[in-house]
């Protein structure tokens, strides 16, 4: 089957003839004439790469917890963009924020200053209590610069010889695409094909303290980067009390203890970081995704003056991070989950979802895990069912997910659904489930 073929299961088949008016179709031709969803696929299929297997569904409007798809359907979205939509799609007071500043002014660049970053600066290191911030934009970016700190650290602090420091990290991990995000993976689909990788990278297992300790024992250590909560793996939580110990092994042996929150962080998973569960206090954070509650890419590294003060000007940068745009967009994003109460209702929500999801058959969902708003149910699957196939009916029946990793769903809708509303969700993710 290729991959066309794949992303067209269960939604019919694409006419030759409806193929032959995308691919030929001129942009008036797209203006006179709304496209069906099959259609739309086949132009994304035509014209774009293929790094991606949507699920097909053809969205064109996106309010609170709901997302439409062009042909009007309603759908509860339970994958809130990888996390980055935990204020709900379109929030009024972000997007608000961004219409105001984007016809003001956009982009400076940081060779002159401008007012909003610093009103950021000032605001997201006292929401988080620490002494800097440096400013990104995607994800990735966030990790990069995470890990450019923890080396630049390693030399002119720790005392670690040149070109020496490592970074350890946990198997399973996933911190985006770029080549030193890759060369830390254990997933064979984001590094097969694309080496040499980068040097000084360290493997641990997730979720074991031993394995740690023994590779702390390195003075050539500079950090152990790691997930609160793995979200690609398939929302892998550790044990109680991973945490804790991590923070105190990092201290003990004088290493960086980066916390990768892009995914966790932000009240995602019941509390306004996820280390915030066991009180531990990393030394460097990664933030993105909901820092710009979906409209625009926004990240953020946090750390004291001992570490960030060891990048100098012209060291390290982007011409996008920090502009003012991205600043006011950001401060409101954050407003909102204060305002609004969010980590709150993310863990009475998810403590409803879980409590429900837990009464499933076990010969289909053999496992429902996660804290907050970031769950996943384990789809027992068989010949006749898998997760693909259970995402598909969930679509059918008004509820978006989609599978990480084979046979886990990943369940995460926005931080402002009610209890109504997630009583609605759970009876769908139910009908659907006992229909198989
Ligand atoms: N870190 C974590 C934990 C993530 O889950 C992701 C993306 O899913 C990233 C980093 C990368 O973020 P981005 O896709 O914005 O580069």
């Amino acid at each position: 089957m290729n991959r066309m073929q794949s992303l067209m299961r269960g939604v019919g088949r694409v006419t030759p003839a409806l193929t032959r008016t995308v691919h030929s179709g001129t942009r008036m031709k797209h203006k006179e004439r709304k496209l069906t969803p099959e259609e739309l696929f086949a132009r994304e299929d035509r014209y774009g790469a293929h790094n991606y297997h949507p699920l097909p569904v053809a969205l064109e409007r996106g309010e609170g917890v709901h997302l439409w798809d062009v042909e009007g359907r309603r759908y509860f979205d339970f994958l809130s963009a990888y996390s980055a939509v935990n204020q709900g799609h379109c929030h009024p007071k972000i997007i608000s924020a961004l219409t105001a500043q984007a016809s003001r002014l956009t982009l400076t660049s940081r060779a002159f200053y401008n007012d909003q970053l610093g009103a950021y600066e000032q605001y997201i290191t006292g929401l988080f209590g620490y002494d800097k911030v440096l400013p990104m934009n995607t994800g990735v970016e966030g990790g990069e610069t995470a890990c450019k700190l923890a080396r630049k650290w390693a030399y002119s602090v720790k005392g670690v010889p040149k070109n020496e420091a490592k970074i350890i990290f946990a198997m399973g991990n996933f911190w985006g695409r770029t080549l030193a995000a890759i060369s830390s993976s254990t997933d064979p689909s984001s590094s097969e094909g694309f080496g040499p990788f980068m040097p000084g990278f360290q493997l641990v297992p997730y979720n074991d303290i031993t394995a740690l300790e023994k590779a702390l024992q390195d003075p050539h250590v500079a950090a152990f980067m790691v997930e609160p909560i793995q979200g690609e793996a398939g929302v892998v939580v550790p044990d109680a009390g991973y945490l804790t110990k991590v923070r105190e092994l990092c201290t003990k042996h004088n290493v960086l203890f980066i916390a990768d929150e892009v995914q966790t962080g932000l009240a995602r998973t019941g509390r306004r970081l996820a280390v915030d569960h066991e009180d531990v206090r990393p030394d460097v954070v990664v933030l993105g995704k909901a820092l710009s509650g979906g409209v625009y890419p926004v990240s953020a590294v946090l750390c004291d003056d001992e570490v960030m003060l060891t990048i100098k000007p012209g060291e390290h940068g982007s011409t996008y991070g920090g502009n003012p745009l991205a600043c006011r967009v950001a401060i409101a994003a954050l407003e909102v989950l204060e305002d609004e109460g969010l980590a709150d209702n993310a863990e009475r929500m998810g403590q409803i979802l879980r409590a429900e999801l837990n009464k499933l058959p076990r010969e289909i969902v053999s496992g429902v895990r996660g804290k907050g708003l970031l769950n996943a149910i384990i789809i027992n699957e068989t010949k006749d069912y898998d997760a693909w196939r259970v995402c598909l009916r969930l679509r059918d029946n008004g509820l978006l997910a989609k599978p990480t990793h084979g046979d886990i769903i990943r369940l995460a809708p926005p931080l402002v659904i009610n209890e109504d509303e997630i009583r609605e969700c759970v009876d769908i993710i139910s009908r659907t489930v006992m229909s198989f």
